[in-house]
């Protein structure tokens, strides 16, 4: 080949360019075209031939190809570019770019020159382009939510107005910084190994909760979701995320969460059992309602009826009210019902019962009180009002018949000297004058059973008293029946009529070999007690807890059922044949002790032995 193109060569080039070649003159008229004008506007090039450009041209853009024209010849031989639109010939509009040369004073040449392509297609992936990206931008701009764009360090490359005004700073405060600055700082290691990970395992979207500090220090709450950004070749470059204020929302959870922990925290440590109980079982109960019936909490829930736990006799009643809850008008019923415990023993209580709602559907709520105590007490103090109203009767009449007694020994007496020589008869008044003995020694016993007789009380040691009554009883017992001390080696003293509680001691001791007809073994101990609060001793005698004397006497006769056991302290009542029992022994017994401010208890099954405490406060330093 040669160094320059040959004429054919060059005239190859123009008729075989892509492009469309046209040469015009001065005057805007096209003077010849090559063969590729077709393919941008549909004529043909001996079409074009005679036509003035600028008639080519859309009306839009005639203004802009005047600026064309005026440049072409204010700068001669300069490649002046331009972009129209113009009418192809089939009636669309094309939008083309071309390069013109003014070559008009080229002496060889003589016209302009001008190449020229059609870009619509281009021109409208552009258009499209820019309304995306117009779209895009506006949501960007105007979201209520923070959205943001961070590079493959983490640093923020785009963040729109409301990030900005979220956290209260200007653009430049924050662009090149890494977004994980204004995480809370405690946060920011999870947070950024939750990123880590995201990106090393290529987890497309993801969504976390953090706290965000504000440019003023506030803390702001942020639900984020972000996903990652991969290039064309399908590397990382960043980041982008849509955050939200949720702060509102965490604080409402918070307050919610705290609330639901102070109520569970009340409903728990509650001294009122709370049952919520839902097509007859149990779905939720409280430790205390737990206690109350003996079992563990979860043993309850499995139950697969709630209404196993109901007494026999109450179990229909209850049902029934229950069924009406909810019914016409029934908000809440309350009820006094017993319930079995684990160990089958009763336990007495009132229930409060309403309905409500449990994992939204209907349920009934239950807080129930553990009355047995009460019922217990209510009992002793009916008792000992019992006792009370015997004794002032038979304190009454002890004293009328103290005054009768008193006439007859007296009267008595005077025959006795009369008859003295007569045998017989003065056998008959001694028989007279040992039962007004005998009368006046129970008379005596009444009265102090009625509190008619003033105590005199000391500050005495139980052990001694116990070491005098042995030696007495001793003879009174029988060689078959033994009697064993079992002595603390020191008890505290107590304040107490001394000859009263030897009175006491000796009741029991007798009551105890009258129960062994065949022999047996008696055992006299003492011990120092301390009552606690809720402890059986306390809440059996009604005792105030603290310090105190424990006296028992047991034995291994033939015990007493329950019944019996229930009547043994009410005055003339005995189990004895007439002329053997007054039925004084214990009722004397109770009122001393209780007038000593102590209490006397008794455990005892038929056929197994009785054992009787007595329990008279310690006398200690502060208390007198
Ligand atoms: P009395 O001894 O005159 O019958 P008490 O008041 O002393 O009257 O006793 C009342 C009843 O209590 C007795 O009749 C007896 O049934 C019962 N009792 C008392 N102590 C015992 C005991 N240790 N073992 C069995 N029963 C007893
Ligand atoms: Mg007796």
């Amino acid at each position: 080949m040669k160094e320059t193109a040959s004429i054919e060569q060059l005239a190859a080039l123009v008729d075989f360019s892509a492009d469309a070649v046209v040469l015009v003159d001065a005057d805007g008229v096209i003077r010849w075209a090559n063969p590729a004008t077709p393919d941008v506007l549909g004529y043909a090039a001996a079409d074009l031939v005679g036509v003035r450009v600028r008639d080519l041209v859309e009306p839009e853009d005639q203004q802009a190809w005047s600026a064309l024209v005026a440049e072409l010849f204010d700068r001669p031989a300069a490649p002046v570019m331009g972009s129209f639109r113009c009418r192809h010939r089939d009636g669309s509009v094309r939008w083309t770019e071309g390069v013109a040369r003014n070559l008009l004073q080229e002496p060889r040449v003589g016209a302009i020159v001008v190449y020229y392509r059609d870009v619509t297609a281009r021109k409208q992936t552009e258009a499209a382009l820019r309304a995306t990206e117009d779209r895009y931008g506006h949501l960007f701009e105007a979201a209520a939510d923070i959205i943001f764009e961070a590079d493959a360090e983490g640093c923020f490359r785009f963040v729109n107005p409301e990030t900005l005004r979220v956290f209260g700073y200007e653009r430049d405060e924050v662009i090149g910084r890494r977004f994980t600055e204004f995480i809370r700082a405690d946060y920011r290691p999870s947070i950024l190994q939750h990123y880590d990970k995201q990106t090393r395992e290529g987890v497309l979207n993801s969504y976390v909760e953090f706290p965000a500090i504000t440019k003023d220090g506030r803390e702001v709450w942020l639900g984020q979701n972000a996903w990652i950004v991969l290039d064309a070749t399908g590397q990382y470059t960043g980041m982008q995320a849509v955050a939200r204020d949720i702060t509102e929302r965490r604080g409402a959870e918070d307050a919610l969460r705290a609330a639901e922990a102070k109520y569970r925290a009340l409903v728990e440590q509650s001294l009122v059992g709370v049952y919520i109980l839902q097509n007859e079982r149990l779905v939720y109960v409280n430790p205390k309602g737990a206690d109350i019936l003996g079992y563990a909490q979860q043993e309850l829930l499995d139950l697969p009826s709630a209404y196993s736990l109901l007494h026999d006799q109450d179990r229909a009643i209850v049902i029934d009210q229950l069924a009406r809850l909810g019914t016409a008008g029934a908000s809440s019923v309350q009820l006094t019902v017993r319930g079995t415990r684990k160990d089958s023993t009763v336990v007495q209580t009132e229930a409060f019962c309403t309905i409500t709602e449990f994992g939204n559907q209907p349920a009934i709520l239950a807080t129930v009180i553990d009355i047995s105590d009460r019922v217990k007490l209510e009992d002793q103090l009916r008792h000992s009002q019992k006792m009370e109203a015997v004794g002032r009767l038979a304190g009454g009449i002890a004293h009328d018949f103290n005054n009768l007694l008193t006439a007859i020994r007296g009267n008595a007496e005077l025959m006795s000297n009369r008859v003295k020589h007569d045998p017989a008869m003065a056998a008959e008044v001694d028989e007279i004058l040992h039962a007004a003995d005998r009368a006046a020694s129970l008379t005596r016993q009444l009265l102090l059973f009625s509190r008619k007789q003033v105590l005199q009380p000391v500050a005495l040691d139980l052990n001694e008293i116990v070491g005098n009554v042995a030696r007495m009883a001793r003879r009174l017992i029988g060689a078959d029946v033994q009697l064993r001390l079992e002595l603390a080696p020191t008890v505290a003293q107590v304040l107490a009529d001394p000859a009263q509680i030897e009175q006491v001691l000796l009741n029991l001791i007798v009551n105890a070999r009258d129960a062994m007809p065949h022999g047996g073994r008696i055992q006299v101990s003492t011990e120092n007690a301390r009552l606690r609060i809720g402890a059986p001793d306390t809440t059996h005698s009604g005792l105030a807890p603290g310090p105190y004397v424990l006296l028992a006497v047991a034995d291994n006769g033939v015990g007493m059922d329950q019944s019996t056991q229930a009547r043994i302290f009410e005055p003339f009542f005995t189990t004895k044949e007439t002329g053997r029992g007054t039925g004084l022994g214990l009722a004397t017994a109770y009122a001393i002790v209780r007038q000593s401010g102590g209490a006397i208890t008794v455990t005892s099954e038929r056929g197994e032995g009785a054992s009787f405490r007595v329990l008279l406060p310690a006398l200690t330093g502060e208390t007198p």
